[in-house]
């Protein structure tokens, strides 16, 4: 399948936001994004309308009890890891860049909690920068179902993303692959008939 007919018929079909979590500053993104591993953003925008409630600069996440903060983020799962993933990182945004997120992934993935994935989310939504596309469960299921990579992991996976979309189109890339994951191609139930890519989709021809 060619990347522009995928891109063009998604952009016909989806007007997807830079991002599907709510956020104001690239802190609340940053660790939005963090409490979305392994949680539906759904989730993190319910508990993250709290947190951030309480929490508007890296020294209120300091400042904020592990307790306190663990029983915060507790719905997101994986919440003890998270909450001292965050905290670490506020740390280090306080001592090292003066409270603020970085703006380059080489700077980004040395976080705490921050992989490509990650930086790719918070370069392009919160900076408005392309320097990766994030592959999360549903970019990968996509590419690896229509045939742009026949790889398993995302870093490699992003790697053969990289060679064939056009680079001013891998922030959207992602938003419109996971648009189309929930509606249409979604893990468990792919809805073949209904898609747009049913006539050309190597992945129509397999059984789920
Ligand atoms: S044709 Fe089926 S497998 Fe291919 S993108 Fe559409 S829903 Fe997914």
């Amino acid at each position: 399948m060619k990347p522009e007919t995928i891109l063009q018929q998604l952009s016909n079909l989806y007007s997807p936001p830079k991002s599907f979590l709510r956020w104001k500053t690239s802190l609340d993104l940053t660790v939005a994004t963090i409490l979305s591993a392994q949680c539906t953003d759904e989730r993190v925008n319910m508990v993250t309308k709290e947190l951030f409630k309480k929490c508007r600069t890296a020294q209120d996440y300091c400042d904020l009890s592990q307790r306190e903060f663990e029983k915060l983020i507790r719905p997101c799962g994986t919440f003890r890891v998270k909450s001292k993933h965050i905290k670490k990182l506020c740390k280090i945004l306080i001592n090292e860049y003066k409270g603020k997120v970085p703006r380059t992934m080489e700077e980004l993935i040395e976080l705490p909690g921050v992989g490509r994935k990650t930086a790719a989310i918070i370069l392009y939504a919160g900076f408005g920068k392309l320097e990766g596309i994030a592959v999360d469960t549903h970019v990968m299921r996509l590419s690896q179902r229509m045939g742009l990579s026949t790889h398993s992991t995302p870093e490699k996976i992003e790697k053969d993303l990289m060679k064939i979309i056009p680079k001013k189109d891998w922030g959207r890339f992602n938003t419109l692959m996971i648009s189309h994951g929930r509606a249409v191609c979604t893990a468990r139930d792919r809805k073949c008939h209904k898609c747009v890519f049913k006539g050309e989709c190597p992945g129509v021809l397999r059984k789920s």
